[in-house]
């Protein structure tokens, strides 16, 4: 029998044969993650663990087979993280319980193949929430999932990145023993899961953001906040489009109105036009869009305090913008004096800026930058986009930014991308561009944060780790995956002896 049947034979004992298969056209529907830009994955079999120790076992298998394992939450990824070619996809998504709910300690304990849709939902019932809500895809997208992709999201602004609101994970290292071990407070086996730091070195910040790539997370202890109770939102329309301005006001509302910023963003002008050109029930006269769109959200534990926020708002805004509503492009849109907390507009507040031209692909390049910087990126950004215009897909649309938001500190969120359609002839071509552009941004400063395959590798590609940096991650890799079998494909990390310098780009000026 071949390595892969024993295995599968192995783990199905394990599992049970209900939660294992090769089936054809399960590996079909495993094949792809959210976003079609890659060729379809097929792996050997896809495995639904129910438990940490069953994950452990699979593990050991895989070890002794040498066989390579991939783990996936909701597949919501969009730059090839959750797809396995050959070896073992490992989908999480049985391991969904809320394990505790701590209302006095604020904090929480959930297996981490619960969607933030889920868990979102429990929690609002008790008036509590994550501050953080996770990414835009969140009714399908798992808690594993935003902290191995740093995810940031609705709440950001405030809140910082998933990973900010963990407090530690529990994980399975992909090493031949499986062994589980648990960080943060949790390593302290007397400990309640109540903080991050203070029990060893943060170890916890080895498994964020690692897109799966250094151990199989299973549990996650997460911090909690009691809901804010009052929100407002305002929508303010720039007099002119000028990234400058974006900056200035940015910087601005982050000094002055600080943590009553609860999200805001930024919707540039062009998407702004292309979103009032598809829409249905337009009103029978416009007023003329001359610039980008400010989503300002404010919350406060008083009225009064709101008030107060939302007139600093005002002073800051109204020189250079004026006070919009949807409605003036869209008469089906809610007005924003009437907002109030629902979740359906936290995970669909996004998805529109993602693709803008829903039935192609996207190529994302979403990435984080220094918000004094921005005026000099998207610089930088048009000049490449003159620069290979040629190479663009044919009818793709591509956009330096969707829509920007802001982050705690200095940072800011670029989403952007171009889009390709879905046809074998303009994938190839499609992926080489994405590459050429995710390194460019590298080499400006950009940080990604969803890094799945096509990003982790980017970032080797640009050449952008220094030769130490490379051993050292090298030997972290090896300490928790000596036979490197999980997640192969991501940073190029083959094997501790594969020189991953090999696949360093030299750009022809
Ligand atoms: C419409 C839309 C909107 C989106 N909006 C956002 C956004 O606002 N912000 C954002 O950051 N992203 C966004 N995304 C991208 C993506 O959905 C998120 O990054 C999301 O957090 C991925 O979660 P998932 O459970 O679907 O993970 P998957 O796609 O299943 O996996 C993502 C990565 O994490 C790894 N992984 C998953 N679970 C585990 C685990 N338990 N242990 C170890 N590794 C694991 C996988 O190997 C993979 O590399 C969006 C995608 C779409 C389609």
């Amino acid at each position: 029998m071949s390595k892969v049947k024993n295995a599968y034979k192995e783990i199905e004992n394990v599992v049970g044969s209900d939660f294992i298969t090769d089936k054809d056209f399960m590996k079909a529907a495993y094949s792809r993650n959210v976003d079609p830009a890659f060729p379809d994955r097929w792996a050997d079999m896809i495995v639904r663990p129910e438990s940490t120790e069953e994950v452990s076992e699979i593990v050991k298998i895989a070890n002794k087979y040498k066989i390579h394992m991939v783990p996936r939450g909701g597949g919501a990824d969009l730059v090839g993280g959750s797809v396995s070619e050959g070896g073992i996809l490992i989908d999480l998504t049985r391991m969904n319980n809320i394990l505790e709910i701590n209302e006095k300690d604020f904090y929480c304990v959930v297996e981490t193949g619960i969607t933030w849709g889920n868990l979102i939902s429990q929690l609002h019932d008790k008036r509590l929430t994550t501050g953080v809500l996770g990414p835009g895809s969140g009714f399908s997208a798992t808690i594993g999932g935003g902290l191995s992709n740093s995810t940031a999201g609705f709440g950001s602004t405030k809140y910082g990145l998933v990973p900010d609101i963990c407090l530690g994970v529990e994980v399975v290292l992909p090493n031949p023993q499986g062994t589980i071990i648990r960080t943060g407070a949790a390593a302290n086996k007397y400990a309640k899961p109540f903080c991050r730091y203070g029990v060893a070195p943060d170890f916890t910040g080895l498994f964020m953001g690692d897109v799966g790539s250094m151990g199989i997370k299973t549990k996650a202890f997460l911090k909690l906040y009691p809901e804010t109770p009052f929100k407002a939102q305002r929508y303010y329309m720039l007099h002119r489009k000028d990234y400058n301005k974006v900056y200035e006001l940015m910087n601005k509302l982050r000094k002055e109105v600080r943590d009553g910023l609860h999200d805001v963003l930024v919707v540039p002008l062009i998407v702004v036009q292309l979103l009032a050109s598809m829409i249905e029930s337009k009103p029978t006269k416009r007023p003329r869009l001359k610039g980008p769109v400010f989503s300002i959200m404010v919350e406060a534990v008083d009225e009064r305090i709101l008030n107060v926020y939302l007139e600093k708002v005002n002073e800051i805004m109204k020189e250079e913008a004026r006070l919009f509503e949807w409605q003036e492009i869209d008469t089906e849109a809610r007005l924003s004096k009437d907002w109030k907390f629902e979740l359906k507009y936290a995970y669909n507040y996004f998805n529109k800026y993602i693709s803008i031209v829903p039935p192609k692909i996207s190529c994302t390049t979403c990435h984080k930058i220094p918000i004094s910087d921005l005026p000099k990126m998207a610089q930088l950004s048009a000049e490449f986009e003159n620069k290979h215009r040629n190479e663009l897909p044919l009818g793709s649309i591509s956009l330096f930014a969707t829509v920007i938001f802001l982050l705690p500190n200095g940072n800011c969120v670029i989403v952007g991308g171009f889009n390709a359609d879905n046809v074998d002839e303009q994938r190839e071509k499609s992926m080489e561009l994405w590459h050429k552009k995710l390194r460019h941004q590298v080499k400006y400063g950009g940080v990604h944060y969803w890094l799945g395959e096509a990003i982790s590798q980017s970032i080797v590609e640009a050449d952008a780790y220094t030769p130490d940096f490379i051993k050292f991650f090298k030997d972290m890799k090896k300490a928790v995956d000596p036979n490197f079998l999980l997640s192969p494909k991501k940073f190029h990390m083959y094997s501790y002896d594969h020189d991953i310098s090999t696949h360093i780009v030299k750009e022809k000026e």
